[in-house]
């Protein structure tokens, strides 16, 4: 299985985090918050196999760290992936949404230059903007949105634009959260757990707790175990084999 946004480097522990990629064996994608995070955070996960570091800059910090966009850009040719980018419209953030467009626009644009570039996306309280730029930029590469909050038709439009969900115990938190799933179209969906930072009962999260998501969609989708797993498979290898 998988946890396609983990921020490992961000755990207090980093034994207990790298115990548990070791022992689920599942495919992790490490993202990143800054682009001076990127080398110690592969250097912190060396060794372990479908561990992959995606080099980010998180629009929590896009106002602060905005001058990291040269070591972004000099660094992007060494990881196909791309994360933690995007936007964020909520309160405390929105103030600086000019200058977090003009961070997400610079690296959709830098990203034009690959053909297999594969893109973690936040998207809080600003799905209509990220769903523009992914429009404006359409060879950036594979996104993929990260605990999608939206409505019914911005999920049809994401779908459209090529766009993979990836969703975690903690939005089956909430009934939104639910209904958003509901409609997601199961060749699209991947597992994330958004820890450190998201939890479930107080309690942090690790990538071998994708297994809520795992048992939930046997449920949702009226499906037994054995062909969730195969068809959130399938949909890593399609994601992995994508180009554009
Ligand atoms: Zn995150």
């Amino acid at each position: 299985m998988m946890d396609m946004h983990c921020h490992v480097d961000l755990y207090p522990n980093h034994q207990e985090i790298l115990n548990d990629i070791r022992q689920s064996n599942y495919y992790v994608l490490s993202v990143t918050t800054v682009p001076s995070a990127w080398e110690g955070t592969v250097k912190l996960t060396e060794g372990l196999n479908h561990c992959k570091t995606a080099l980010g800059l998180h629009p929590q910090l896009a106002h602060q760290r905005e001058n990291e966009l040269v070591l972004f850009d000099k660094l992007v040719d060494q990881t196909r992936y791309i994360g933690e980018i995007g936007l964020d419209g909520s309160s405390g953030y929105k103030e600086h949404l000019d200058v977090q467009l003009s961070v997400f626009k610079h690296i959709l644009n830098k990203c034009e230059e690959f053909d297999d570039k594969i893109l973690t996306i936040h998207s809080l309280n600003a799905v209509e903007q990220i769903l523009d730029c992914l429009n404006q930029f359409p060879k950036s590469g594979t996104p993929i949105l990260h605990w999608f909050l939206a409505t019914k038709k911005q999920v049809f439009k994401a779908a459209e634009l090529g766009c993979y969900f990836s969703i975690g115990p903690a939005m089956l938190q909430s009934s939104r959260g639910k209904k958003i799933i509901s409609w997601l179209p199961q060749d699209r969906v991947l597992l994330e757990t958004d820890g450190p930072f998201a939890k479930v009962d107080g309690k942090v999260l690790f990538p071998s707790n994708v297994n809520l998501v795992i048992e939930y969609l046997n449920q949702q989708w009226d499906m037994e175990t054995q062909s969730v797993l195969d068809r959130l498979s399938h949909n890593l290898v399609t994601l992995l084999s994508s180009r554009k």
